[in-house]
């Protein structure tokens, strides 16, 4: 049904992967950002400009290049910095695809079906969102985090969800922290 839905309403589009998205591990707040990123429709300064707006467009999170989602949450290298402290910390190879939407899907082959696995969706959802509110953080307030106090928030707010979802306890997010997400 609701491929059908989407189908008709967005000809042409790639396929909305809402098997990975709308996660109940993840608060509802997340879900909708990422079904909002996924849809392109998140207020970078590419859809800004695309809006008619005279601005200027470009990344105030590398400043060398322009911002778009995939820009933002994939490739900027800013991000890809917080993407390879997950990636140390955990060994993983996830590689992310220059658009988001195949990206998303990927995750969905990653995860999750047991506590390991459930951390790293959580962690994934995670740096998008703290990506996100810190580039806000740049544009309207004018102050910076490096990638690893990025990282660190996405990964305190990841194991959040797990306890407030009653997956783990909070003795136990404390000891993943420590122990499997460097923080
Ligand atoms: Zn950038």
């Amino acid at each position: 049904m609701y491929r059908f839905f989407v189908s008709n309403l967005f000809p042409g589009r790639p396929e909305f992967p809402a098997d990975s998205v709308w996660r109940k591990l993840i608060p509802s707040k997340i879900n909708a950002f990422m079904w909002i990123v996924a849809h392109k429709k998140i207020l970078t300064l590419d859809i800004l400009q695309r809006r008619g707006l005279a601005i200027a467009n470009i990344c105030v999170m590398c400043c060398k290049e322009e911002e778009s989602a995939d820009h933002l949450l994939v490739d900027c290298e800013f991000t890809s910095g917080v993407w390879n402290e997950l990636k140390k910390a955990r060994s993983l190879t996830l590689t992310p695809n220059r658009d988001i939407i195949t990206t998303i899907r990927s995750w969905n082959a990653d995860c999750p079906t047991d506590l390991n696995g459930w951390i790293v969706y959580c962690a994934l959802h995670s740096i998008c969102w703290q990506v996100w509110l810190e580039r806000n953080q740049r544009t309207f307030n004018d102050c910076c985090l490096p990638p690893t106090a990025v990282y660190k928030k996405a990964m305190h707010a990841a194991v959040e969800w797990l306890v407030a979802f009653g997956k783990i306890s909070r003795d136990q997010a404390k000891w993943w922290l420590r122990t499997y997400l460097n923080v």
